[in-house]
């Protein structure tokens, strides 16, 4: 159990108030009750993180149950990356993996149950009659004529709806509750419809399906579930939640509903992100730009820092939108701590140090990470002839740029101080080498006469270099809120970022990273963190950036 003096969610508050008044007999047991139409997005982690996070904190268990009663949209592919990304999460639900699915037969016998006491019926209208006949908030609805058929006669159409006697559509199953009734999802709401579709775990075996609000507390109940946690827009589903679990006099879970995660410059929509991917603005699920669990995981994402951003967000009753750059902050404070620094070149300029021995190589100590002294240190071959990043050179530079110009002395990171002499141009003008010399007092980046440079560039030995295609990453969106549009004709879609995805080929690594395997995230010194991509082959590696050194915004801050 958690300190008293700790801050506590509603949520959190509700299961201690739960605990100590043992409305549930001392009991803890939540569900992530995914729908395995998709691939799980960074939205459901904080389900996931609230479901298991209170069994684990209070010594209760957590329940994976496959929401899967929409045979069209769903698929073993979404049910396989749902238990793999909850897995790489860091939870487990042991032995406690459950399919709605596996209840339909009970589910059935439970709608049967339901006509013996006269509160179902069968309704013969039309889905657009129904609709039509359900009214407004304003207006009560009108009852179906249907609602008075007799025990005998429900009994027997819903049994030949079963056995395949009628087509879709001619027939549903409708709770009787009220037709007038407050909530307009209590106005004989349908439990069950016809539909030829095959299930991708039942098969071709059922021809009616019950639809989600007839299932869930029924689902949730069968587990004795104790808390049922769930974003805000079932809210106005709770009082069906309660009236089947009355109606059945079965165990009956208490429904809680909280905020849902929405960040800036991405969507959660799994529908939405199925577009993307079918369509082709992405490469797949997990593409890196996606907010995707498997795509924030192949872009560099750690399962701690997914954790640490989702208990920071919190739970409340209100929805609000996350700064993506909230998100980042937390990938960014847990790979400055446990990513290696590394040194690798963009767009690499050669740098010739002309009184450096041409068959000479030094072996230069570079630390691995100064937040972490256990990371210990690395050797990093320098020679004659160098790469440094294009843009860290100007011919003729502006008042603010410390970089390197001519005549000037800069300092290589860990090795020594350098000052260019020359600048050479191909016949276009565009420059394709500098020539520089080093002090060779300046080992290791200090001067032993205590003359200071205003720089430290990264670079790279040309000999020594491993050539990796490295992606660079941007908003999947150009607007905070992708559903902003300036002119009505457009949709979302056109406020898709075409820059999201910069690929550079040819970057120069130092030698180190000939070894780094698919998974391996790393520190480029200046240029950001950046993991090794699935794509990677035994002739070509491929990274990601993950994130940026600092975020945008606080670079503007900091330039002034
Ligand atoms: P989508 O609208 O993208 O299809 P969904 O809510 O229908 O998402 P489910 O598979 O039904 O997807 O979700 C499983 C669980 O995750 C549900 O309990 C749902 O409330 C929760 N969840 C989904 N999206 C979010 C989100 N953005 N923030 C927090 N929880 C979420
Ligand atoms: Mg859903």
């Amino acid at each position: 159990m958690t300190a008293s003096s700790e801050y506590r969610d509603f949520v959190r508050q509700i299961v201690e108030d739960d605990l100590a008044s043992g409305k549930w007999g001392g009991r803890v047991h939540t569900r992530f009750p995914p729908e395995p139409n998709g691939y799980l997005h960074i939205g459901h982690a904080k389900s996931i993180c609230l479901n298991f996070g209170i069994a684990k904190e209070y010594g209760g268990k957590c329940n994976l149950r496959f929401d899967d009663t929409n045979p069209e949209k769903e698929d073993v592919e979404y049910v396989d990356s749902i238990m793999e990304d909850v897995r790489w999460l860091g939870f487990d639900w042991e032995d406690r993996l459950f399919y709605a699915s596996d209840y339909f037969e009970q589910l059935y016998q439970w709608a049967e149950l339901l006509i013996r006491r006269e509160k179902a019926y069968v309704c013969s209208l039309s889905l657009e009659e129904i609709r039509s006949g359900r009214g407004t908030p304003s207006e009560p609805g009108t009852d179906s004529p249907w609602r008075s058929r007799s025990v005998d006669e429900n009994l027997d159409l819903f049994r030949r709806m079963r056995a395949g006697e009628f087509p879709e559509g001619a027939h549903v199953l409708r709770a009787r509750i009220d037709m007038a009734h407050k909530h307009m999802l209590l106005r004989d709401p349908i439990m069950y419809r016809i539909r030829y579709a095959e299930h991708h775990r039942t098969g071709n075996k059922w021809c009616i399906y019950p639809t989600y609000d007839y299932t869930h507390g029924q689902s949730d109940s069968l587990e004795q579930i104790t808390h049922s946690i769930c974003t805000l827009e079932f809210e106005n589903h709770r009082p069906l939640y309660d009236w089947y679990c009355e109606a059945l006099g079965i165990h009956h879970p208490q429904q809680i509903e909280f905020n849902r995660l929405n960040l800036t410059y991405t969507m959660m929509s799994k529908r939405r992100l199925l577009l993307l991917v079918q369509e082709g603005f992405v490469s797949g699920w997990d593409d890196p730009r996606m907010p995707t669990i498997c795509g924030l995981r192949r872009r560099g994402y750690t399962p701690e820092s997914i954790r640490a951003f989702v208990a920071y967000v919190g739970v409340t009753k209100n929805n609000a939108t996350m700064d993506m750059v909230v998100l980042e902050n937390h990938l960014r404070e847990d790979l400055n701590r446990n990513a290696a620094r590394r040194m690798a070149v963009l767009n690499p300029l050669k740098v010739v140090i002309t009184n450096y021995p041409e068959d000479q190589c030094d072996e230069l100590d570079a630390i691995n990470n100064p937040e972490n002294p256990a990371a210990g240190s690395r050797k990093v071959p320098f020679s004659r002839e160098l790469f440094i990043e294009q843009e860290d050179f100007m011919e003729d530079p502006p008042k603010k740029f410390f970089r390197l110009g001519p005549g000037r002395e800069v300092r290589l990171r860990w090795a020594y101080f350098i000052t260019c002499t020359e600048v050479i141009k191909d016949s276009s003008g565009k420059i394709v080498e500098i020539r520089c010399t080093y002090d060779p007092a300046t080992k290791g980046g200090d001067a032993p006469d205590g003359r200071k440079v205003k720089a430290t560039l990264h670079w790279v030995s040309a000999r020594h270099t491993v050539k990796a295609d490295v992606r660079l990453y941007d908003h999947l969106f150009v607007r905070e809120d992708p559903d902003e549009v300036a002119d009505p004709a457009l949709d979302w879609k056109s406020n898709l970022n075409p820059a999201s995805l910069q690929v550079v080929t040819g970057a120069m690594l130092e030698p180190s990273l000939a070894s780094a395997v698919v998974g391996d995230r790393f520190q480029f010194e200046r240029l950001g963190y950046f993991c090794v991509d699935r794509e990677t082959t035994a002739d070509r590696l491929v990274f990601n950036r993950s994130v940026t050194l600092k975020d945008a915004w606080a670079k503007e801050q900091a330039k002034g």
